[in-house]
């Protein structure tokens, strides 16, 4: 394999410190951006290697990889085993949801009403007194390749502000989850500035939804914007991302063909 596999802590220093000077461009605190290091297809040493160099947070893509990987590290752990937080930032599929619903900790996927609902159902059965909690995944660049919530032109377009609206009111109102707030895959571009329409859109609609729905949930809270990855953490950081997805550039390049 390639030499950025073996230098995890190293890795991790310098995407901490490439967040650090991207908050510091925004006048952010660094503090304010959690660092998820998306750990699909590497094994659970490479996860135990970034949790010894201080990352508490890691995103998977497959439930049933997960379902290999979670135990293998939960038992080197053993007492650090709290310290530790799942994300699923991939597509869930209906059929997994009843396997997701106790092993993660944040769902960023979720691009339904449907799902929302099964997920809540599937927690409130694992008999766990905390909701779980969820971001909504929005397709705001429009792509038709990509998943989340319609949102295209969100900011012209009456019928899809209606649509999401209605749609975040409906899952707000589940038991079994809490939404905490928004996620988004940029489009895949030479460079990362051309990304930033993209996250200042997701933000955007974050403070619109938050004012369009307040009135009525006064409880709503969208603090969570889970949005830039390797090729696009910094300038995501600069449009006000909370939480950041990055793989390659703490593990390395993926294997071809496994995520
Ligand atoms: C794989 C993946 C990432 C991490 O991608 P990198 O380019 O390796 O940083 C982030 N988010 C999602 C949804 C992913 O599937």
């Amino acid at each position: 394999m390639n030499n950025i596999t073996q230098n995890i802590p190293h890795n991790i220093v310098r995407v901490r410190e490439t967040m650090a000077e991207a908050a510091a461009r925004a006048g952010r605190s660094p503090d304010s951006i959690t660092l998820i290091a998306v750990s699909k297809t590497h094994p659970a040493q490479a996860v135990l290697d970034a949790l010894a160099a201080g990352v508490q947070h890691f995103g998977e893509n497959r439930v049933e990889e997960m379902e290999r990987k979670s135990p293998q590290v939960a038992e080197s752990l053993a007492a650090r085993q709290g310290e530790i937080v799942w994300h699923m930032v991939g597509h869930l599929q209906s059929r997994k949801v009843k396997e997701a619903a106790p092993l993660f900790g944040v769902v960023h996927s979720v691009d339904t009403v449907r799902l929302a609902a099964r997920l809540s159902k599937a927690r409130e059965e694992t008999g766990m007194i905390e909701p779980l909690d969820i971001l909504l995944e929005v397709n705001v660049s429009g792509e038709a390749s990509k998943a989340g919530f319609a949102a295209a032109n969100w900011q012209h377009d009456g019928a899809v502000q209606a649509n999401l609206a209605a749609d975040v009111a409906e899952i707000v109102a589940l038991p079994g989850v809490r939404v905490r707030g928004l996620m988004t895959m940029a489009p895949i571009v030479d460079a990362m500035e051309n990304a930033r329409p993209v996250f200042a859109s997701l933000r955007g609609l974050r403070d619109w939804l938050l004012e369009t729905l307040s009135p009525t949930l006064p409880a709503l809270a969208l603090p969570e914007l889970s949005m830039g990855m390797t090729d696009d953490y910094p300038v995501a950081i600069e449009e006000g991302a909370t939480m950041v997805r990055v793989g390659r550039a703490i593990f390395g390049e993926r294997n071809a063909g496994s995520g």
